[in-house]
């Protein structure tokens, strides 16, 4: 049986996983969810205990796949995936003190959790572009990791291109130079003079540009992309199949795009039991105030030492509330429809549902430094900024069967605020040290879309004709 996913705003046909997968955003600007929900059974979730990741990964996968990916397929490709991985545990636990456990989900490539998803997103992109014979054009906002695991992952591929667009100067040189050191030319790293909200605008308007889009066959490797969530459910499983737990776990997740929490809600969804849900923010702490106050309300970003949480519109929210509104499509609609005008809209019924699924914590620039100098000193371990901002999280949320802190990211990605609030600079692991000194590729483009998307026809095969 094939699972079919449906918009969030109820206006665009049912798609298959493989769909679901090359469209991205849907066509009437929704967001793509299971139809149903898929469970895992008591008995398959037991079993995860002795199994490796990629097992793990194939058995939550593959029933949102359904039929359209065999479990063999399925099992190849995230046997290469994780194989970029730095250790076979692929998201190892470090356990830091009794009821505390830090989930390191930052051992792939480019040193983010943006990896784990990635790597396995590019593979089924390829795959399913080979069996159609078709060709595909990858445009991307990024507040810094998104993009230097998308053109990693797609570095490459013969089949798509990448265009990632970064806010100019507010991404740190690391990330900067996982995005403009590749020297393939089918990806390309364009600095946006505004916000990351900007660029994801940009993207948005791209995807709703139809004629534009079918032309480049855009597709879209945000975590409003499907296959992104799905593939971050497996790291709850895996985590919880590692420890002995009498109770139920709780999660505190580093949030942006709610994209990383979602696939928590997700987990949860399909039978993992689950305590708390933390939202863990920086000072950018709309999420946290929508669950206080029952109104989502967008104020300026702040740029803070966590630049992948420096966000004000959370994507994945939408999902979200499609779900907590009973699957309320004319809702969400109207939800957005207010938000695009008065930067605002009310919970409503769904505020409710909200504050028993998430608590919501946001640490400050002060709370984040405090963390990692205490967590440094007490335990010899250095969270980075967005960990440190879970880590504050999960403290502050006392729990009884123990929290576990997804870890975003290494610390060496963001060496100039680690030595700031430290006074030691983390090293990149050796085999990165040599980004730091190769050329870089950068197109520098204005905030306006007309020539953005100039800049995408020049660039990718799929308009332009060239043979892959
Ligand atoms: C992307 C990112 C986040 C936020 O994840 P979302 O899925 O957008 O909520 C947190 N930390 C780091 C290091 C990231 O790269």
């Amino acid at each position: 049986m094939t699972l079919k996913y449906i918009s969030t705003r109820g206006g665009a046909d049912a798609l298959g996983f493989e769909d679901v997968l090359l469209a991205g955003l849907a066509r009437d600007g929704g967001l793509y969810v299971p139809e149903t929900w898929p469970v895992l059974n008591a008995g398959t979730i037991a079993s995860f205990a002795t199994k490796s990741f990629v097992e793990i990964a194939v058995d939550v996968i593959h029933p949102f796949t359904g039929d359209e990916i065999s479990r063999d397929e399925l099992r190849r490709m995230a046997t290469e995936a994780y194989a970029t991985f730095d250790t076979p545990e692929v998201t190892p636990l470090v356990r830091i003190k009794p009821g505390l456990t830090i989930l390191e989900l930052f051992h792939g490539p480019t040193l983010a959790f943006k990896d784990v998803a990635m790597q396995l997103l590019a593979r089924l992109l390829d795959h399913v572009l080979e069996k159609r014979n078709a060709r595909a054009t990858i445009v991307g906002a990024t507040s810094g990791d998104t993009g230097g695991a998308a053109i990693e992952a797609f570095r490459s591929s013969k089949r798509v291109d990448v265009v990632i667009l970064f806010p100019d100067g507010r991404v740190s040189d690391v990330q900067r130079r996982m995005m403009t050191t590749p020297k393939e030319q089918n990806v390309h790293a364009v600095a946006i003079g505004g916000t990351f909200d900007d660029c994801q605008s940009l993207v948005k308007a791209m995807f709703n540009d139809h004629a534009f889009r079918d032309r480049v066959e855009l597709s879209g490797v945000n975590s409003i992309n499907w296959a992104r969530i799905v593939a971050q459910v497996t790291y709850y499983f895996w985590a919880a199949s590692r420890i002995d737990a009498k109770t139920p776990l709780s999660f505190a997740v580093p949030t942006g795009n709610f994209g990383d929490i979602f696939a928590g809600y997700v987990a949860k969804r399909i039978g993992l039991p689950v305590d708390k849900l933390i939202i863990a923010s920086n000072e950018n702490d709309i999420l946290p105030r929508a669950v206080a106050t029952g109104v989502y309300a967008i104020k300026d970003v702040v740029a803070t030492t966590s630049p992948s949480m420096d966000i004000q519109i959370s994507s994945n929210f939408e999902r979200y509330l499609f779900e907590a509104s009973g699957r309320d499509a004319d809702f969400v609609r109207s939800a957005m429809a207010s938000l695009i005008a008065t930067g605002r809209f009310d919970l409503g019924p769904a505020w409710p549902q909200l504050q028993s699924d998430f608590a919501a914590v946001s640490a400050s620039e002060d709370d984040v430094a405090k963390s990692i100098k205490r967590t440094k000193a007490e335990h010899g371990y250095v969270l980075d900024p967005h960990t440190a901002c879970a880590f504050v999280a999960a403290e502050r949320e006392a729990t009884a069967g123990g929290t576990i802190v997804l870890s975003t990211a290494h610390p060496a990605k963001f060496p100039d605020a680690i030595e700031a609030i430290t006074g030691a600079r983390p090293a990149l692991p050796a085999h990165l040290a040599y980004i730091m000194t190769e050329p870089e590729r950068i197109e520098t483009l204005p905030n306006m879309l007309s020539v953005v998307q100039d800049f995408v026809l020049k660039k990718c095969r799929a308009a332009t004709g060239t043979s892959p």
